[in-house]
């Protein structure tokens, strides 16, 4: 599995541009901004974009996905229960100081259990609702890998006071979904430092069990 990750944006946002290295077919994960940059690296390992995922409809992980669609013709993937925040984009731009980036289109919902399939790389998709409504996260089974958006951070969790947000719901989501996975399950954070299941499992404040 070609994984590289790297942050964009104002505020940071992980974007994981992933790419079977036998069919050079890819996905972008998160593409908030930056777009001349992740095409660079799409370029770089001479891949080609078959699908854009949007973990939540908050601008900084989706903001840069209708330039990243038109450059490639990809479509963009993103839970239905978010569907209401991307209309909210303009007033987002506006709370984080950034220009809005205009109405993104979404091609399909992403729903529980999907299989994203990139090449000969298989992931599935999880809601985890809290962070928002429509929060997914992206497991890669065989390579133990857990792309988690806003759900889960190094020694902490999303946010749950913004519009959709859900404190019982993301704590439901963490212990039912996200710390069903194995310990050794490498976690992609939206933003920061990456981490595992277990380290989290044995030092988040939030998930701790007192
Ligand atoms: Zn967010």
């Amino acid at each position: 599995m070609i994984h590289e990750i790297f942050p964009v944006g104002v505020l940071g946002c992980n974007c994981s541009v992933i790419g079977d290295a036998t069919t050079h077919e890819a996905l972008v994960i998160d593409p908030g901004d930056e777009i001349d940059r992740i095409l660079s690296v799409l370029a770089r390992h001479q891949l080609t974009l078959r699908q854009i995922i949007v973990t939540h409809a908050h601008i900084d992980h989706v903001g840069g996905a209708m330039r990243l669609k038109q450059a490639t013709g990809a479509p963009i993937l993103l839970n239905k229960n978010d569907y209401a925040l991307l209309k909210m984009l303009d007033m987002q731009a506006a709370w984080i100081g950034v220009p809005s980036p205009g109405a993104v289109t979404i091609d399909h919902s992403l729903n529980d259990q999907d299989a994203i399939q990139c090449g000969t790389l298989n992931g599935i998709a999880m809601h985890t609702p809290g962070h928002t409504e429509g929060s997914m996260c992206i497991y890669f089974p065989v390579e133990k890998k857990l792309i988690a958006g806003d759900t889960l951070f190094a020694g902490s969790i999303g946010r749950t006071d913004l519009p959709g947000g859900s404190f019982n719901k993301i704590i439901t989501s963490l212990h039912d979904r996200v710390l069903a996975l194995a310990d050794e399950t490498v976690v992609i954070p939206g933003h920061g430092p990456l981490t595992t299941i277990g380290e989290e499992r044995q030092s988040n404040p939030f998930l701790v069990k007192s």
